[in-house]
């Protein structure tokens, strides 16, 4: 099994003194750090020292958009941002992805509205050119802005990687799959408690099937209510042979297959 997004930035709920190894005991393979600013992007590069089994991601979330005016010395804070992902990506060959970073136009959960909408695109342009520069897959979050990010993602024909946690629903996949390059869909616990997810998990083809914790949020059935954990992604994988109807072993054979693949881990 491979949690293939996964946040564990130290927490007093998650101390990670020894966690990959318990990891590992659990059944993990592999655990994607995805990143939602630079400093988190920092400590999964400290993580990832601490246990083979931790894989980094360094990248930016829509949410994280700096709302600052441009500064008067050059560059914007926008810029400066990418310069220093660039730099990080640059000098660190661990690093399997650039994210995660995308659009969310979710107005009651953050303060951008489309006014803003804007500064997210820049920002999420300048970390798909960084991706595009290193040849690294991107980690995209895309929430109520799915045909505003297909659109960009679009627009690039050397770009792959994954729409981590798909809420496209059924009618885009097809729209996912003929984006140029190879993309892949992130499927999370949710999956465990959401009816219309399974319909979305039969239609993605079996090949471009990633799963996901996105921890510590998402927690499935049967640990709703907890604080989540990549060795949770296990009922997502067991809810996805339930659909598939095959055993759980052929399933991990072919999620870990798609993620190796994508992350080239
Ligand atoms: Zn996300
Ligand atoms: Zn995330």
């Amino acid at each position: 099994m491979i949690d293939t997004h996964a946040h564990l930035n130290p927490s007093p709920t998650l101390p990670l003194t020894g966690q990959g190894e318990n990891f590992r005991i659990a059944g993990l393979k592999a655990v994607i750090l995805s990143a939602g600013n630079l400093k988190d992007a920092k400590e999964n590069l400290v993580l990832a020292k601490t246990n083979s089994i931790f894989y980094p991601a360094a990248g930016i979330h829509p949410q994280e958009t700096p709302l600052d005016p441009p500064l008067k010395n050059g560059g914007n804070t926008i810029d400066m941002l990418i310069n220093e992902l660039d730099k990080m990506v640059e000098e660190n060959d661990n690093i399997v992805a650039v994210g995660e970073c995308g659009l969310e136009l979710n107005p009651s959960k953050s303060p951008f509205d489309r006014g803003d909408f804007k500064k997210q695109e820049i920002l999420f342009r300048g970390q798909i050119a960084v991706a595009i520069k290193h040849k690294k897959p991107l980690i995209v979050h895309s929430r109520k802005a799915s045909d505003e990010t297909l659109a960009i993602l679009g627009s690039y024909n050397n770009l792959r990687g994954v729409i981590h946690c798909y809420t496209g629903g059924k009618k885009r996949i097809q729209k996912v799959l003929d984006l140029p390059g190879e993309w892949y869909f992130g499927i999370d616990g949710n999956l465990t408690y959401e009816d219309g997810l399974v319909e979305v998990v039969n239609n993605i083809p079996k090949d471009r099937l990633l799963l996901e914790t996105d921890c510590p949020a998402l927690t499935p059935i049967p640990h709703r209510g907890e604080t989540n954990r990549p060795e949770y992604v296990k009922f997502v994988y067991e809810k996805v042979a339930e659909i598939w109807g095959v055993s759980l072993k052929e399933t991990e054979k072919i999620i870990d297959g798609n993620a190796m693949k994508l992350f080239k881990i």
